[in-house]
């Protein structure tokens, strides 16, 4: 490509604290009437005086400490003035020269993007303009909350790129339990930075605003690139501006030139004082961090032996600040190791891997079905249990489609799949001895099929397999039936 694309981006994330930034009001994600969670101090009440929400403060150093930042012993707020309807102060409360932190890094797909900085703001109010009314709405439940502004360096270079790098660090916000961080609801907000760089030659930056999923970060990178790449090929200048996207065109449009930019007068907040952040504080907060997912799918792949594909499946949800499906998977494996271990002397290597893999498989195809992205629906199907599932059906003690059916089972009322088994009537038989006398029937009933598998047909044994499934009501288990046809009919 001639052009290369240069991209940096603006992150918001609304901090899961109990209260607001400044204020004792509560910080709601979705309060049910607009105007309840306000006071003097969030509504800009002449007089009124904030405090800084210390928890507020740690969530964003455990960010930085996660991402590789530094984080300076000095932080300060400073003020940043516009006017605009949903700021109720006429100023924001932000830091500008002082960000709690900076200097950081994350790899993505052993790249590093770094990271400029982390600091700590409070968020807007709400407008809603409704139609056929000659006035508008606001709402300042949100006003206050606690925002974490993260900035990177203009090092990511495709929109897949960007997307990728802004999952990964929602699930870092969601494992260190700082933030929802969930796109559709504005608690996560990416803003994008784009130009084209040629021959070393650095481009004029757009910035797109107001995306609301990470394929509208993708998808508007890419057109953007194109319409760049257009506008350099005609000999044009890119313009300096802000631009939006719009989700049904697929198009990024011109929303507010460089002329119309703020001058936003940044001082020092007088109402609060500066922030030290002590050696002690940064290293309680380290020893809190929980395993982050890179390391955590690391240790995964390096432990457990199971795929890239699974690795990424089992780390790829988060509630509260648990990787539930993650958890769920290494208590599953250890009551495997529990048992394993009581049974036998010497395990077997080979088929511990072998159930370790069964049980990442089930995970992957059949949990979907009954657990939500919240995490919601584990609650009745416990590890143990799990586990010996697994092993049934590695004995052969269940067919796949009894699997399913003793899996919903375990999902819907718990208990143990060796009694669902039993009480279903689901166990699948595997003895050859107590099979024999049914295959030597379905054989005299079918010498037409018994002709033609002699003949060569191979079909013709998947026909008497089905015959003696029939028979047996499908608890047969049909590999043992097809190993006993062979021997019967090729002798
Ligand atoms: P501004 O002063 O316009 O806000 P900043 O220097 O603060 O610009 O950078 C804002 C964002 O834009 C950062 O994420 C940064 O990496 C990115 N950025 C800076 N220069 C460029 C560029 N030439 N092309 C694309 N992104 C850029
Ligand atoms: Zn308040
Ligand atoms: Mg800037």
């Amino acid at each position: 490509m001639e052009y290369q694309p240069v991209i940096g981006l603006e992150i918001h994330a609304e901090l899961k604290t109990d209260s607001k930034m400044f204020c004792d009001c509560p910080n709601e994600p979705e309060p049910k009437e607009p105007n309840v969670n306000i006071c003097p101090v969030c509504s800009g009440q002449p007089g009124s005086l904030p405090v800084i929400n210390q928890k507020a403060v740690e969530a964003v150093i455990k960010a930085a400490l996660a991402l590789n930042c530094q984080i300076p012993q000095f932080s300060k707020f400073d003020r940043k003035n516009y006017f605009y309807p949903d700021l109720p102060k006429g100023y924001q409360i932000s830091q500008y020269d002082k960000p709690l932190s900076e200097k950081g890094y994350i790899e993505i797909n052993n790249k590093k993007i770094r990271i400029t900085r982390i600091h700590l703001e409070e968020d807007t109010g709400k407008l809603t303009h409704p139609e056929g009314v000659d006035y508008s709405l606001v709402d300042y439940n949100r006003a206050g909350v606690p925002l974490m502004e993260l900035v990177t360096e203009p090092d990511i270079e495709s929109g897949a790129e960007a997307r990728q790098f802004g999952q990964t660090l929602q699930m870092i916000f969601r494992q260190l339990d700082i933030s929802n961080a969930d796109m559709e609801k504005g608690q996560m907000r990416v803003e994008v930075n784009i130009s084209l760089k040629k021959n070393n030659k650095m481009g004029t930056k757009v910035e797109i605003k107001n995306l609301n999923s990470f394929r509208a970060v993708e998808k508007s990178i890419d057109y953007e690139i194109e319409r760049q790449t257009d506008v350099l090929d005609a000999g044009d200048k890119v313009a300096q501006e802000t631009r939006g996207w719009n989700e049904n065109i697929q198009k990024t449009f011109s929303q507010r030139t460089k002329e119309e930019a703020h001058d936003y007068r940044y001082f020092p907040e007088p109402d609060l004082p500066p922030l030290a952040i002590s050696a002690a504080q940064v290293n309680q907060l380290k020893k809190e961090l929980p395993e982050l997912p890179q390391k955590k799918k690391e240790r995964f792949k390096e432990q457990y032996k199971v795929s890239d594909l699974a690795v990424d499946f089992l780390t790829s949800q988060v509630a509260n600040g648990k990787m539930f499906l993650a958890v769920f998977f290494e208590n599953a494996v250890s009551e495997l190791d529990n048992w394993l271990k009581h049974r036998k002397k010497d395990i077997d290597e080979k088929k511990r891997q072998k159930l370790i893999k069964l049980m990442s498989n089930y995970i992957m195809t059949e949990f979907p079905k009954y657990v939500q992205a919240n995490g919601k629906g584990l609650e009745k199907i416990t590890a143990e249990n799990y586990a010996e599932f697994v092993d049934l059906i590695d004995k052969g003690d269940i067919s796949s489609s009894a699997a399913q059916m003793v899996l919903a089972e375990m999902f819907k009322a718990g208990g143990d799949p060796s009694h669902i088994i039993e009480d279903k009537g689901l166990k699948q038989v595997s003895d050859k001895d107590s099979l024999q006398k049914i295959v030597d029937d379905i054989i005299k009933e079918n010498p037409e099929p018994v002709k033609d598998f002699q003949a060569g047909k191979e079909q013709a044994l998947q026909y008497l397999v089905g015959q003696v499934m029939k028979e047996t009501k499908g608890q047969a288990n049909p590999k043992i039936v097809g190993e006993i046809l062979r021997e019967k009919l090729e002798k």
